[in-house]
């Protein structure tokens, strides 16, 4: 997205979430900046919340309360389906092969005309409705990623995209050794549900602070190539902004043929995150 429809939309989106409620709308009417104008507050306003990602702020969506019941149901269905098929798998899980193997298994139990509802819903709603800005690879719910255009990487549990992202990994390997890991690579839209649904759990049913750190199903460049490294022992510290300070991220960052999907200060609506590789060629 260019600057300026950003902005844009940054605009609309802050006017919209900034809204009172329906039953108030007719007393509450918040001023409407001009559409070219761009308040320097919601520019500010923005950049502060990128920040603190992780902290509720004042025009966050939320879930309807009345669905979190379903989203903790959804929820607790992958992590089941998740445990039966084994981590590695669900990565690679699509959709119609979840829905088939939860009908199948007792200790999962098929997703009820709730969840699916539910499932569909969230995938179809549009990201920048809670600030997610970024766009849209996969764009069916029932999307697959097709084994044979995937590898394992041994010792990592992951897998990549062959063609660029491999030879990107594998150059990244090469020049840095085996200090540095793979700790995330191809996800299937159920495996980027699950951990969206999870962050969404977490934060109460805040879709924005979710979206904040996670793509919303759907939305994920780990889905067509992407995937994210870290330093080995360095555990989910490879997770945070403390990744900076590590050999290997000075080392990638000297490196200079690799590129941050989510660089500091974008506009997507999504933290720093400097572990995550972007990769153009896709998979
Ligand atoms: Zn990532």
């Amino acid at each position: 997205m260019k600057r300026r429809e950003f902005l844009k939309s940054l605009a609309a989106f802050a006017i919209t979430a900034g809204s009172a409620p329906t039953a108030l709308a007719a007393t509450v009417v918040p001023p409407r900046p001009a559409s070219d104008v761009i308040p320097d507050d919601f520019i500010k306003d923005y950049l502060v919340k990128m920040k603190h990602f992780n902290e509720p702020h004042p025009n966050d969506i939320y879930l309807d309360r009345e669905l979190f019941p379903i989203l903790k149901s959804s929820l607790n269905r992958l992590r089941r389906l998740q445990r039966t098929v084994g981590h590695g798998n669900f990565y690679l899980l699509n959709f119609d092969e979840a829905l088939k193997i939860a009908r199948n298994y007792s200790r999962v139990g098929a997703f009820t005309r709730r969840e699916l509802n539910f499932l569909e819903q969230m995938f179809y709603s549009d990201g920048a409705r809670f600030g997610f800005y970024g766009e849209k690879p996969l764009k069916h719910l029932t999307d697959r990623i097709k084994r044979g255009k995937v590898t394992k990487i041994p010792y990592s549990g992951n897998y990549l995209y062959k063609g660029q992202a491999l030879e990107t990994y594998r150059k990244i390997r090469r020049d840095l050794g085996d200090t540095v890991i793979l700790t995330s690579g191809v996800r299937s839209v159920i495996k980027q549900f699950m951990l969206f649904l999870s962050k969404a759990y977490h934060s109460k049913g805040n879709l924005s602070m979710a979206s904040r750190s996670l793509a919303p199903p759907g939305y994920s460049f780990h889905g067509i190539g992407d995937f994210d490294v870290g330093q080995r022992g360095y555990g989910v510290e490879n997770f945070t902004e403390r990744f900076t300070t590590t050999e290997v991220f000075r080392r990638l960052r000297d490196s200079g043929y690799l590129t941050l999907r989510y660089d500091y200060g974008n506009l997507l609506g999504v933290r720093f995150e400097p572990w995550h590789i972007k990769v153009d060629d896709i998979g």
